[in-house]
């Protein structure tokens, strides 16, 4: 059996600016004496992310589940909203806290996203929007979400938390649904610490948004409608400046990772590694694993805890299913035998450590033990 490896290997490690760079905006900073409120560093994030994500109208905001609260409000939603319980749980919370209730869907079998065609069946007279998640960064199925979305008139706003820069046939991810939102966190493949992005397809929406999240004000000083407090501060933009321009070689350098990965793990029984379509030019958030217990000979809490053993910190991401959390599990739509593809994804499911920096000994012995807790069971061990 393989030794724990001398360190830790985290699932993640957040892109960092680098430090002098970061001192210089920060001087500029202190010297303008705007630390808040759309000052010269939010101002220009957002006009580098509206370019680099294609977006023609955005906002930055303190973090993407702020943002997508404030999406719901722009766009007035109400009652029921359709979305997937295969996510994390910020999704669901924001409906909760904009007094919706949350109607889960079930997934695709193949891309973990909200399968479009289980939502015609779930929408009632209550049902305002769609709330889909481009799980893992892998593009939903937005032509069908968009037909039903037509069809009864509902809103759809995108979760894209995981799909900074993604493109589907040449088309960028903020092109699809009414609003999409992005999240910043330091987690993310592109973070500015905390924060996140709203992009928008609707005249409008921006200077909306913009009032929004600064308590609701107008220039006159007057409230028409109450807002809240969402501001990223100049501190956060400038990280993000600064990451901008590293986001493209730390993506490149994630899709090396992963390419090792897929060579390395190709060929084991009940092992599928779960990777975009061909039409996806994608950003390799994360490097996630399905376990088939049966095929694979151990369950995916066994190979989670084997690679703890040896120093490998993986993440069981998306477990549990929101539609099994004490707060959900009581709606009609969490019931089990209506979600069978997301209970049975969400116990299956493994994010194996990826980042830029990983090396390449470090993914050759993650994917050592992953091999090694087979043989292991096989030999009885
Ligand atoms: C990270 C994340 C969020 C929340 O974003 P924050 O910026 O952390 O508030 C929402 N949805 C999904 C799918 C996420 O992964």
């Amino acid at each position: 059996m393989s030794e724990p490896f001398k360190k830790q290997i985290k699932v993640t490690q957040p892109l960092l600016p680098d430090q002098k760079d970061l001192a210089e905006k920060i001087k500029e900073i202190w010297d303008s004496g705007q630390l808040s409120n759309s000052g010269k560093m939010a101002v220009q994030l957002e006009r580098d992310l509206s370019g680099f994500l294609n977006a023609e109208y955005l906002s930055v905001f303190s973090n993407g589940t702020l943002a997508l609260q404030i999406a719901c409000k722009l766009l007035n939603l109400s009652g029921e909203v359709i979305t997937t319980p295969f996510t994390f749980p910020a999704t669901v919370n924001v409906l909760e806290w904009n007094g919706i209730t949350p109607v889960f869907c079930d997934i695709d079998p193949i891309t973990f996203n909200l399968d479009p065609d289980r939502i015609e069946c779930l929408i009632s007279e209550k049902t305002t929007a769609i709330m889909p998640v481009h799980v893992y960064g892998i593009p939903c199925d937005t032509d069908k979400i968009k037909s039903i979305a037509d069809k009864y008139h509902l809103k759809v706003i995108y979760d894209a938390a995981h799909a900074f820069g993604v493109q589907r046939n040449g088309r960028p991810i903020a092109s699809f649904g009414d609003i999409t939102m992005f999240s910043f966190h330091a987690t993310k493949v592109f973070n500015t610490i905390e924060g996140g992005a709203l992009a928008y397809n609707q005249p409008g929406l921006k200077e909306r948004a913009d009032q929004m999240r600064n308590f609701g004000l107008l220039p006159d000083g007057n409230i028409a409608v109450p807002g809240t407090n969402a501001k990223l501060n100049e501190v956060q933009a400038a990280v993000g400046i600064l990451l901008l321009k590293k986001v493209g070689e730390e993506i490149h350098r994630r899709k090396e990772r992963a390419a090792i990965y897929t060579d390395l793990l190709s060929g084991i029984p009940g092992l599928r590694i779960h990777s975009p379509m061909e039409s996806v030019m994608y950003n390799y958030p994360y490097f996630v694993i399905l376990i088939d217990e049966t095929e694979f000979g151990i369950h995916r809490d066994t190979l989670f805890e084997h690679l703890k053993t040896h120093n490998i910190m993986a993440r069981r991401y998306f477990y549990p299913l929101c539609s099994n959390l004490e707060c959900y599990m009581n709606l009609s739509s969490s019931s089990k035998d209506r979600l069978p593809v997301a209970n049975r994804v969400a116990e299956g499911v493994l994010a194996l450590p990826l980042y830029g920096e990983l090396s390449d000994e470090e993914v050759s012995y993650v994917c050592a033990v992953i091999r090694e807790s087979r043989m292991s069971i096989d030999a009885g061990v």
